[in-house]
Protein backbone atom coordinates (compact mmCIF):
# COMPACT_ATOMS: atom_id res chain seq x y z
CA UNK A 1 0.00 0.00 0.00
CA UNK A 2 1.31 3.42 -0.82
CA UNK A 3 1.78 5.84 1.73
CA UNK A 4 2.01 9.85 1.65
CA UNK A 5 5.97 11.25 2.53
CA UNK A 6 4.11 13.11 5.23
CA UNK A 7 2.66 9.90 6.89
CA UNK A 8 6.37 7.91 6.33
CA UNK A 9 8.22 10.75 7.79
CA UNK A 10 6.31 11.25 10.59
CA UNK A 11 6.10 7.06 11.40
CA UNK A 12 9.45 6.71 11.10
CA UNK A 13 10.63 9.57 13.65
CA UNK A 14 8.13 8.51 16.04
CA UNK A 15 9.20 5.40 16.02
CA UNK A 16 13.04 5.91 15.98
CA UNK A 17 12.04 8.56 19.43
CA UNK A 18 10.17 5.72 20.38
CA UNK A 19 12.86 3.17 20.45
CA UNK A 20 15.20 5.55 21.59
CA UNK A 21 13.16 6.50 24.81
CA UNK A 22 12.07 3.14 25.55
CA UNK A 23 16.05 1.85 25.46
CA UNK A 24 17.01 4.98 27.61
CA UNK A 25 13.98 4.31 29.97
CA UNK A 26 14.82 0.65 30.48
CA UNK A 27 18.54 1.59 30.92
CA UNK A 28 18.10 4.02 32.92
CA UNK A 29 15.55 2.30 35.24
CA UNK A 30 17.38 -0.66 35.43
CA UNK A 31 21.15 1.44 36.57
CA UNK A 32 19.16 3.40 39.27
CA UNK A 33 17.33 0.09 40.54
CA UNK A 34 20.92 -1.36 40.61
CA UNK A 35 22.62 1.69 42.21
CA UNK A 36 20.28 2.19 44.81
CA UNK A 37 19.87 -1.15 45.84
CA UNK A 38 23.51 -1.22 46.51
CA UNK A 39 22.97 2.13 48.27
CA UNK A 40 20.24 0.44 50.45
CA UNK A 41 22.35 -2.18 51.49
CA UNK A 42 25.36 0.10 52.50
CA UNK A 43 22.63 1.78 54.64
CA UNK A 44 21.25 -1.11 56.52
CA UNK A 45 24.94 -2.25 57.19
CA UNK A 46 25.07 0.64 59.08
CA UNK A 47 22.22 0.87 61.02
CA UNK A 48 22.26 -2.73 62.04
CA UNK A 49 26.24 -1.72 63.23
CA UNK A 50 24.63 1.04 64.62
CA UNK A 51 22.28 -0.34 66.73
CA UNK A 52 24.71 -3.10 67.82
CA UNK A 53 27.22 -0.07 69.10
CA UNK A 54 24.50 1.71 70.75
CA UNK A 55 23.16 -1.39 72.42
CA UNK A 56 26.99 -2.30 73.58
CA UNK A 57 27.30 0.92 75.28
CA UNK A 58 24.06 -0.16 77.71
CA UNK A 59 26.50 -2.33 79.35
CA UNK A 60 27.53 -0.82 82.85
CA UNK A 61 30.95 -2.50 83.64
CA UNK A 62 31.40 -1.76 86.96
CA UNK A 63 27.94 -3.38 88.11
CA UNK A 64 27.46 -5.67 85.49
CA UNK A 65 24.20 -4.99 84.53
CA UNK A 66 22.40 -3.02 81.54
CA UNK A 67 20.60 0.44 81.57
CA UNK A 68 17.26 -1.55 80.20
CA UNK A 69 15.45 1.87 79.57
CA UNK A 70 17.81 2.99 77.19
CA UNK A 71 17.97 -0.53 75.47
CA UNK A 72 14.31 -0.13 75.11
CA UNK A 73 14.59 3.30 73.22
CA UNK A 74 16.86 1.77 70.80
CA UNK A 75 14.55 -0.91 70.33
CA UNK A 76 11.46 1.01 69.34
CA UNK A 77 13.63 3.57 67.49
CA UNK A 78 15.10 0.25 65.50
CA UNK A 79 11.47 -1.05 65.52
CA UNK A 80 9.98 2.31 64.06
CA UNK A 81 12.67 1.77 61.65
CA UNK A 82 12.02 -1.97 60.26
CA UNK A 83 14.71 -3.57 63.11
CA UNK A 84 13.40 -6.22 65.12
CA UNK A 85 15.67 -7.08 67.97
CA UNK A 86 16.43 -9.41 70.99
CA UNK A 87 19.30 -8.47 73.36
CA UNK A 88 20.59 -11.45 75.75
CA UNK A 89 23.45 -11.00 78.17
CA UNK A 90 26.35 -12.92 78.71
CA UNK A 91 24.49 -15.64 80.10
CA UNK A 92 21.76 -15.60 77.59
CA UNK A 93 19.30 -14.56 79.44
CA UNK A 94 17.10 -11.48 77.47
CA UNK A 95 17.44 -7.90 78.39
CA UNK A 96 15.27 -6.60 76.17
CA UNK A 97 13.40 -8.38 73.46
CA UNK A 98 10.97 -6.33 71.20
CA UNK A 99 8.27 -9.06 70.79
CA UNK A 100 8.10 -9.69 74.50
CA UNK A 101 7.33 -5.73 74.61
CA UNK A 102 4.85 -5.26 71.91
CA UNK A 103 4.48 -8.25 69.84
CA UNK A 104 1.79 -6.38 67.57
CA UNK A 105 3.72 -3.39 66.92
CA UNK A 106 6.10 -6.41 65.74
CA UNK A 107 3.70 -8.46 63.35
CA UNK A 108 2.41 -4.95 61.83
CA UNK A 109 5.85 -3.72 61.23
CA UNK A 110 6.68 -7.65 59.71
CA UNK A 111 3.54 -7.27 57.64
CA UNK A 112 3.71 -3.76 56.18
CA UNK A 113 7.68 -3.98 54.80
CA UNK A 114 6.67 -7.70 53.26
CA UNK A 115 3.58 -6.55 52.22
CA UNK A 116 5.59 -3.31 50.52
CA UNK A 117 8.36 -5.42 49.53
CA UNK A 118 6.13 -8.33 47.72
CA UNK A 119 4.39 -5.93 46.08
CA UNK A 120 6.07 -3.39 44.50
CA UNK A 121 8.59 -5.95 43.63
CA UNK A 122 6.69 -9.23 43.19
CA UNK A 123 9.96 -11.10 41.02
CA UNK A 124 11.91 -10.64 43.74
CA UNK A 125 11.75 -13.01 46.55
CA UNK A 126 12.44 -11.94 49.98
CA UNK A 127 11.38 -12.61 53.64
CA UNK A 128 12.25 -12.05 57.30
CA UNK A 129 15.25 -13.31 58.55
CA UNK A 130 16.79 -12.72 61.43
CA UNK A 131 20.99 -12.45 62.12
CA UNK A 132 23.05 -12.76 65.74
CA UNK A 133 25.38 -10.13 66.70
CA UNK A 134 27.92 -10.11 69.46
CA UNK A 135 28.08 -7.72 72.19
CA UNK A 136 31.45 -6.67 73.63
CA UNK A 137 32.68 -4.41 75.93
CA UNK A 138 36.40 -3.98 76.10
CA UNK A 139 36.48 -6.96 73.64
CA UNK A 140 35.23 -8.93 76.15
CA UNK A 141 31.62 -10.66 75.11
CA UNK A 142 28.78 -8.85 77.25
CA UNK A 143 25.73 -10.39 75.69
CA UNK A 144 24.20 -10.92 71.70
CA UNK A 145 21.66 -9.16 69.91
CA UNK A 146 19.53 -10.65 67.55
CA UNK A 147 18.34 -8.49 65.12
CA UNK A 148 15.02 -9.87 62.53
CA UNK A 149 14.26 -7.39 59.24
CA UNK A 150 13.37 -7.68 55.58
CA UNK A 151 16.02 -9.56 53.80
CA UNK A 152 17.99 -8.99 51.62
CA UNK A 153 16.87 -5.71 51.91
CA UNK A 154 14.21 -3.47 52.09
CA UNK A 155 12.94 0.17 51.22
CA UNK A 156 12.18 2.73 53.52
CA UNK A 157 8.59 4.40 52.94
CA UNK A 158 10.44 7.16 51.63
CA UNK A 159 13.06 5.55 50.02
CA UNK A 160 10.29 3.93 48.01
CA UNK A 161 8.68 7.64 47.53
CA UNK A 162 11.89 8.26 45.89
CA UNK A 163 12.24 5.46 43.31
CA UNK A 164 8.55 5.92 42.26
CA UNK A 165 9.15 9.75 41.76
CA UNK A 166 12.70 8.95 39.61
CA UNK A 167 10.22 6.26 37.86
CA UNK A 168 7.46 8.67 36.91
CA UNK A 169 9.58 11.34 35.49
CA UNK A 170 11.20 9.34 33.52
CA UNK A 171 7.45 8.48 31.73
CA UNK A 172 7.38 11.89 32.09
CA UNK A 173 10.34 12.40 29.79
CA UNK A 174 9.58 9.81 27.70
CA UNK A 175 5.78 10.91 26.89
CA UNK A 176 7.02 14.59 26.25
CA UNK A 177 9.57 12.78 23.93
CA UNK A 178 7.14 10.87 21.66
CA UNK A 179 4.69 13.60 21.75
CA UNK A 180 7.07 16.48 20.49
CA UNK A 181 8.41 13.65 18.39
CA UNK A 182 5.04 13.61 16.77
CA UNK A 183 4.84 17.32 16.71
CA UNK A 184 8.08 17.73 15.14
CA UNK A 185 7.24 14.86 12.88
CA UNK A 186 4.83 16.29 11.52
CA UNK A 187 5.96 20.16 11.03
CA UNK A 188 8.93 18.50 9.10
CA UNK A 189 7.14 16.48 7.04
CA UNK A 190 4.73 19.25 5.88
CA UNK A 191 7.66 21.44 5.15
CA UNK A 192 9.49 18.76 2.95
CA UNK A 193 5.72 17.01 1.60
CA UNK A 194 4.61 20.93 0.50
CA UNK A 195 7.52 21.71 -2.00
CA UNK A 196 7.21 18.39 -3.53
CA UNK A 197 3.19 18.50 -4.00
CA UNK A 198 3.25 21.89 -4.97
CA UNK A 199 6.27 20.74 -7.53
CA UNK A 200 3.84 17.41 -8.78
CA UNK A 201 1.36 19.75 -9.58
CA UNK A 202 3.48 21.70 -11.76
CA UNK A 203 4.95 18.64 -13.42
CA UNK A 204 1.21 17.42 -14.01
CA UNK A 205 0.48 21.18 -15.36
CA UNK A 206 3.22 20.15 -17.92
CA UNK A 207 2.30 16.98 -18.85
CA UNK A 208 -1.28 18.42 -19.71
CA UNK A 209 0.79 20.57 -22.21
CA UNK A 210 0.71 23.78 -19.92
CA UNK A 211 4.24 25.54 -20.19
CA UNK A 212 6.39 28.41 -18.99
CA UNK A 213 4.17 28.39 -15.50
CA UNK A 214 7.14 28.26 -12.44
CA UNK A 215 7.00 26.91 -9.06
CA UNK A 216 7.13 30.06 -6.68
CA UNK A 217 8.19 28.20 -3.43
CA UNK A 218 11.49 28.47 -1.33
CA UNK A 219 13.17 25.46 0.65
CA UNK A 220 16.27 25.43 2.39
CA UNK A 221 16.79 21.51 1.66
CA UNK A 222 19.34 22.05 -1.08
CA UNK A 223 17.72 18.71 -3.26
CA UNK A 224 14.31 20.06 -3.11
CA UNK A 225 15.82 23.57 -4.57
CA UNK A 226 17.56 21.70 -6.81
CA UNK A 227 14.31 19.83 -7.89
CA UNK A 228 12.45 23.04 -7.99
CA UNK A 229 15.23 25.03 -10.06
CA UNK A 230 15.02 21.67 -12.75
CA UNK A 231 11.20 21.51 -12.70
CA UNK A 232 11.37 25.46 -13.36
CA UNK A 233 13.90 25.35 -16.00
CA UNK A 234 12.20 22.37 -17.79
CA UNK A 235 8.91 23.78 -18.22
CA UNK A 236 10.26 27.36 -19.22
CA UNK A 237 12.56 25.33 -21.70
CA UNK A 238 9.61 23.29 -22.66
CA UNK A 239 7.30 26.59 -22.98
CA UNK A 240 10.38 27.96 -25.35
CA UNK A 241 10.61 24.48 -27.29
CA UNK A 242 6.80 24.58 -27.80
CA UNK A 243 7.38 28.15 -29.47
CA UNK A 244 10.18 26.70 -31.55
CA UNK A 245 7.75 24.04 -32.69
CA UNK A 246 5.18 26.57 -33.92
CA UNK A 247 7.67 28.59 -35.16
CA UNK A 248 9.35 25.86 -37.35
CA UNK A 249 5.95 25.00 -38.61
CA UNK A 250 5.07 28.04 -39.95
CA UNK A 251 8.37 28.73 -41.07
CA UNK A 252 8.61 26.06 -43.41
CA UNK A 253 5.21 26.64 -44.55
CA UNK A 254 6.04 30.16 -44.83
CA UNK A 255 9.07 29.30 -46.64
CA UNK A 256 7.91 26.65 -49.07
CA UNK A 257 4.46 28.78 -49.72
CA UNK A 258 6.54 31.46 -51.36
CA UNK A 259 8.37 29.68 -53.94
CA UNK A 260 5.32 27.01 -54.63
CA UNK A 261 2.99 30.08 -55.17
CA UNK A 262 5.38 31.46 -57.55
CA UNK A 263 6.29 28.74 -59.52
CA UNK A 264 2.53 28.07 -59.37
CA UNK A 265 1.62 31.44 -60.99
CA UNK A 266 4.14 31.12 -63.35
CA UNK A 267 3.40 28.23 -64.68
CA UNK A 268 -0.57 28.73 -64.99
CA UNK A 269 0.90 32.11 -66.61
CA UNK A 270 2.61 30.06 -69.41
CA UNK A 271 -0.08 27.50 -69.62
CA UNK A 272 -2.59 29.97 -70.42
CA UNK A 273 -0.66 32.13 -72.98
CA UNK A 274 -0.30 34.70 -70.95
CA UNK A 275 3.67 34.47 -70.89
CA UNK A 276 6.34 33.31 -72.73
CA UNK A 277 8.45 30.52 -71.40
CA UNK A 278 11.92 32.77 -72.45
CA UNK A 279 15.31 32.02 -70.72
CA UNK A 280 14.25 34.84 -68.11
CA UNK A 281 11.29 33.50 -67.17
CA UNK A 282 12.97 29.62 -67.12
CA UNK A 283 15.65 31.00 -64.32
CA UNK A 284 13.43 32.55 -62.44
CA UNK A 285 11.61 29.64 -62.43
CA UNK A 286 15.07 27.77 -61.57
CA UNK A 287 15.76 29.76 -59.01
CA UNK A 288 12.71 29.44 -56.88
CA UNK A 289 12.96 25.34 -57.80
CA UNK A 290 16.85 25.91 -55.66
CA UNK A 291 15.15 27.70 -52.89
CA UNK A 292 13.07 24.43 -52.40
CA UNK A 293 16.03 22.73 -52.68
CA UNK A 294 18.29 24.08 -50.38
CA UNK A 295 15.09 24.19 -47.66
CA UNK A 296 14.98 20.39 -48.60
CA UNK A 297 18.86 20.06 -48.03
CA UNK A 298 18.45 22.27 -44.61
CA UNK A 299 15.42 19.70 -43.67
CA UNK A 300 17.52 16.85 -44.57
CA UNK A 301 20.50 18.00 -42.51
CA UNK A 302 19.34 18.67 -39.80
CA UNK A 303 17.63 14.58 -39.24
CA UNK A 304 21.39 13.99 -40.30
CA UNK A 305 22.89 15.66 -37.41
CA UNK A 306 20.71 13.31 -34.74
CA UNK A 307 22.98 10.11 -34.94
CA UNK A 308 26.53 12.19 -35.64
CA UNK A 309 28.29 10.81 -33.21
CA UNK A 310 28.81 7.17 -35.30
CA UNK A 311 29.10 8.87 -38.73
CA UNK A 312 32.24 10.70 -37.80
CA UNK A 313 35.20 9.71 -40.50
CA UNK A 314 38.45 10.52 -37.85
CA UNK A 315 41.93 11.61 -39.71
CA UNK A 316 44.73 13.43 -38.25
CA UNK A 317 44.81 17.25 -39.94
CA UNK A 318 46.37 20.89 -39.93
CA UNK A 319 43.67 22.97 -38.01
CA UNK A 320 45.31 26.17 -38.96
CA UNK A 321 45.15 25.10 -42.91
CA UNK A 322 41.47 24.77 -42.51
CA UNK A 323 40.94 27.77 -41.08
CA UNK A 324 42.82 29.01 -44.14
CA UNK A 325 40.46 26.84 -46.16
CA UNK A 326 37.29 28.04 -45.20
CA UNK A 327 38.20 32.09 -45.05
CA UNK A 328 39.28 31.32 -48.76
CA UNK A 329 35.98 29.58 -49.37
CA UNK A 330 33.84 32.67 -47.86
CA UNK A 331 36.13 35.18 -49.73
CA UNK A 332 33.30 36.33 -51.76
CA UNK A 333 30.91 37.29 -49.09
CA UNK A 334 34.30 38.84 -46.89
CA UNK A 335 34.63 41.04 -50.25
CA UNK A 336 30.50 41.97 -50.18
CA UNK A 337 31.17 43.56 -46.80
CA UNK A 338 35.39 44.56 -46.45
CA UNK A 339 35.20 42.60 -43.35
CA UNK A 340 38.92 42.62 -42.37
CA UNK A 341 39.73 39.31 -40.95
CA UNK A 342 42.20 37.95 -38.93
CA UNK A 343 43.57 34.72 -38.82
CA UNK A 344 46.14 34.30 -35.77
CA UNK A 345 46.78 30.42 -35.36
CA UNK A 346 49.30 28.26 -34.35
CA UNK A 347 50.91 24.93 -36.51
CA UNK A 348 48.55 22.30 -34.87
CA UNK A 349 47.42 19.01 -35.59
CA UNK A 350 44.17 17.72 -34.18
CA UNK A 351 41.95 14.38 -34.61
CA UNK A 352 38.70 14.69 -36.00
CA UNK A 353 36.28 14.51 -39.14
CA UNK A 354 38.05 17.49 -41.36
CA UNK A 355 34.56 18.25 -43.31
CA UNK A 356 32.51 17.95 -40.53
CA UNK A 357 34.94 20.63 -38.63
CA UNK A 358 35.36 22.70 -41.87
CA UNK A 359 31.29 22.78 -41.50
CA UNK A 360 31.53 24.42 -38.11
CA UNK A 361 34.13 26.87 -39.06
CA UNK A 362 32.61 27.60 -42.22
CA UNK A 363 28.97 28.83 -40.76
CA UNK A 364 30.63 30.24 -37.89
CA UNK A 365 32.28 32.58 -40.40
CA UNK A 366 29.65 32.62 -42.26
CA UNK A 367 27.29 34.25 -39.50
CA UNK A 368 30.01 36.70 -38.42
CA UNK A 369 30.12 37.91 -42.31
CA UNK A 370 26.30 37.67 -42.34
CA UNK A 371 25.36 39.70 -38.70
CA UNK A 372 28.24 42.38 -39.17
CA UNK A 373 27.80 45.75 -40.92
CA UNK A 374 30.14 46.94 -43.35
CA UNK A 375 33.82 47.05 -42.66
CA UNK A 376 33.38 45.67 -39.23
CA UNK A 377 35.85 43.11 -38.44
CA UNK A 378 36.82 39.33 -37.06
CA UNK A 379 39.40 37.75 -35.56
CA UNK A 380 40.37 34.04 -35.15
CA UNK A 381 42.83 33.52 -32.32
CA UNK A 382 43.83 29.88 -31.10
CA UNK A 383 45.27 28.42 -27.71
CA UNK A 384 46.44 25.58 -26.55
CA UNK A 385 46.99 23.48 -23.48
CA UNK A 386 48.22 19.47 -22.80
CA UNK A 387 44.99 18.26 -23.92
CA UNK A 388 42.74 20.93 -25.64
CA UNK A 389 42.60 23.64 -28.14
CA UNK A 390 40.63 27.13 -27.80
CA UNK A 391 39.44 28.45 -30.83
CA UNK A 392 38.00 31.89 -30.36
CA UNK A 393 36.11 33.50 -33.33
CA UNK A 394 35.49 37.65 -32.37
CA UNK A 395 33.51 40.01 -34.36
CA UNK A 396 32.37 43.31 -34.29
CA UNK A 397 28.87 42.91 -35.65
CA UNK A 398 25.07 43.66 -34.84
CA UNK A 399 25.76 41.09 -31.64
CA UNK A 400 22.90 39.38 -30.02
CA UNK A 401 20.27 40.17 -27.41
CA UNK A 402 21.16 38.74 -23.85
CA UNK A 403 17.54 37.16 -23.76
CA UNK A 404 18.21 35.20 -26.65
CA UNK A 405 21.58 33.90 -25.71
CA UNK A 406 20.26 30.39 -24.16
CA UNK A 407 18.26 29.77 -27.38
CA UNK A 408 20.68 30.45 -30.25
CA UNK A 409 21.71 26.82 -30.77
CA UNK A 410 18.44 25.50 -30.76
CA UNK A 411 17.30 24.27 -34.26
CA UNK A 412 15.23 26.66 -36.26
CA UNK A 413 15.81 29.09 -33.79
CA UNK A 414 16.61 33.13 -35.16
CA UNK A 415 17.03 35.96 -32.90
CA UNK A 416 14.58 38.50 -35.63
CA UNK A 417 13.46 36.35 -38.20
CA UNK A 418 12.84 39.03 -40.27
CA UNK A 419 16.42 40.11 -40.71
CA UNK A 420 17.70 36.62 -41.01
CA UNK A 421 15.25 35.78 -43.22
CA UNK A 422 16.51 38.73 -45.35
CA UNK A 423 20.51 36.94 -44.65
CA UNK A 424 18.72 33.68 -46.23
CA UNK A 425 19.37 31.64 -43.17
CA UNK A 426 16.89 29.05 -41.56
CA UNK A 427 18.43 28.68 -38.19
CA UNK A 428 20.05 25.59 -38.14
CA UNK A 429 23.61 26.58 -39.04
CA UNK A 430 24.44 26.38 -35.02
CA UNK A 431 22.43 23.57 -34.20
CA UNK A 432 24.82 21.47 -36.73
CA UNK A 433 27.70 23.42 -35.18
CA UNK A 434 26.76 22.24 -31.64
CA UNK A 435 26.17 18.62 -32.28
CA UNK A 436 29.52 18.32 -34.22
CA UNK A 437 31.61 19.95 -31.74
CA UNK A 438 29.81 17.73 -29.11
CA UNK A 439 30.35 14.80 -31.17
CA UNK A 440 34.11 15.62 -30.78
CA UNK A 441 33.85 15.90 -27.29
CA UNK A 442 34.05 19.45 -27.78
CA UNK A 443 32.65 22.74 -26.19
CA UNK A 444 31.08 25.66 -27.33
CA UNK A 445 29.77 29.04 -25.80
CA UNK A 446 28.68 32.27 -26.88
CA UNK A 447 29.18 35.85 -25.61
CA UNK A 448 27.78 38.66 -27.34
CA UNK A 449 27.02 42.03 -26.93
CA UNK A 450 24.04 43.81 -28.96
CA UNK A 451 25.75 46.45 -31.38
CA UNK A 452 29.56 45.43 -29.94
CA UNK A 453 29.91 41.89 -31.71
CA UNK A 454 29.99 38.14 -30.71
CA UNK A 455 32.51 35.84 -29.61
CA UNK A 456 31.96 32.32 -29.82
CA UNK A 457 34.66 29.96 -28.10
CA UNK A 458 34.95 26.19 -29.08
CA UNK A 459 37.33 23.83 -26.93
CA UNK A 460 38.06 20.63 -28.90
CA UNK A 461 40.56 17.72 -27.69
CA UNK A 462 43.58 17.48 -29.42
CA UNK A 463 43.55 13.79 -29.49
CA UNK A 464 40.54 11.69 -29.59
CA UNK A 465 40.53 9.00 -27.01
CA UNK A 466 38.63 6.18 -28.13
P1 LIG B 1 20.88 31.17 -39.45
O1 LIG B 1 20.79 30.17 -40.51
O2 LIG B 1 19.66 31.96 -39.21
O3 LIG B 1 22.12 31.97 -39.49
P2 LIG B 1 22.12 29.97 -37.13
O4 LIG B 1 21.72 28.79 -36.35
O5 LIG B 1 23.44 29.94 -37.80
O6 LIG B 1 20.96 30.28 -38.14
O7 LIG B 1 22.08 31.21 -36.18
C1 LIG B 1 20.96 31.42 -35.32
C2 LIG B 1 20.78 32.88 -35.06
O8 LIG B 1 21.84 33.38 -34.24
C3 LIG B 1 20.85 33.72 -36.29
O9 LIG B 1 19.56 33.87 -36.84
C4 LIG B 1 21.39 35.03 -35.81
O10 LIG B 1 20.35 35.90 -35.43
C5 LIG B 1 22.20 34.69 -34.58
N1 LIG B 1 23.65 34.69 -34.86
C6 LIG B 1 24.45 33.64 -35.14
N2 LIG B 1 25.74 34.03 -35.27
C7 LIG B 1 25.75 35.36 -35.04
C8 LIG B 1 26.78 36.36 -35.01
N3 LIG B 1 28.07 36.06 -35.26
N4 LIG B 1 26.41 37.64 -34.75
C9 LIG B 1 25.13 37.95 -34.47
N5 LIG B 1 24.12 37.07 -34.48
C10 LIG B 1 24.41 35.79 -34.77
Amino acid sequence: MKQTLSRKFTFVVVLTVLIAVGFVSLISSFFIHDRFKDYIIEKQTQTINQIVAQVSLQYDANNQAWDTDNVHEIGMVALSSGYIIQVYNQDSMPVWDAEAYDMSACVQVINDISHRMLSQFPNQSGSFISSDYLLEYKENEIGKVTIQYFGPYFYQLDDLNFINQLQSLLWIVALVSILLSIFVGIFFSKSLSKPILKTINATREIVKGKYGSEIQDKTNISELSELIDSINYLSTSLSEQDRIKRQITSDVAHELRTPLSTLMINIEAVRDGIVELDSNRLKSLHDEVIRLTNIVKDLEQLTQIENIDSKLAYTHFNLKELLQECITSLEHKQKEKLINTKLNSIDIEIDGDRNKLFQVFYNLILNAYVYSSQKSSLSIDMMKDSKNITIQLKDTGYGIPTESLPYIFERFYRVDSSRTRNSGGSGIGLTIVKRIVEAHKGEIHVESTIDLGTTFTLILPIQQSS
